[in-house]
């Protein structure tokens, strides 16, 4: 196992923007990439991770909100999803979102409440369920990676584009800082 790296923007943008290919063979070459993203997100501190945020241009995701749970109502352990679907969605919710690949900005995006979606497990079995609350819009997050989309894109063009400008700001003032040291 692997922690991989992050790919993040600015910088990354042409593994992030694309369209991530279906997952067609269920053996050891998903299982290892897998294993790796396991490692990956809890040293990120993230509660999702898509594969292509990690180099790999697979319809594959993986969702940890174990930290959610509560004693009565225990969450899910972490769980990977492969080719996965949103079938229908409804109601409206949003909280304020981070994305391991766009560091430093938490921001509110509009998302669904409540979704159905289809998936496969890493052996390949079909999977069908509901999801609602942080599941629900986690869920929706990381899907968007598996299309090349942000969810900074989901933003009125106005904000995002003020977002974008801070960002490159700051990175400049990273490279300055380095190039002084
Ligand atoms: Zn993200």
């Amino acid at each position: 196992m692997a922690v991989l790296r992050i790919h993040t923007i600015p910088g990354d943008e042409e593994l992030l923007r694309r369209r991530a290919a279906e997952v067609k063979e269920f053996g050891a070459e998903l299982r290892k990439i897998a294993d790796d993203m396991l490692e990956t997100l809890p040293v990120a501190q993230g509660i999702g991770l898509a594969a292509p945020q990690v180099g790999h241009s697979i319809r594959m995701v993986l969702i940890d909100i174990s930290h959610t749970g509560t004693k009565e109502k225990p969450a899910p352990p972490p769980f990977f999803l492969v080719n996965p679907v949103i079938l229908e969605g409804e109601g409206t919710a949003s909280l304020a979102e981070g994305c391991l690949s766009v560091p430093g900005v938490r921001v509110e995006v509009p998302r669904k409440a409540k979704i159905r979606v289809e998936a496969q497990d890493l052996a390949g079995k079909q999977l069908a369920f509901e999801a609602g609350g942080i599941l629900s819009i986690v869920i929706q997050h990381e899907l968007d990676h598996l299309d090349g989309k942000l969810y900074l894109d989901r933003l009125s063009s106005l904000k995002r584009e003020r977002l974008l400008k801070r960002l490159r700001e700051e990175r400049d003032a990273a490279a300055g800082k380095t190039a002084r040291a």
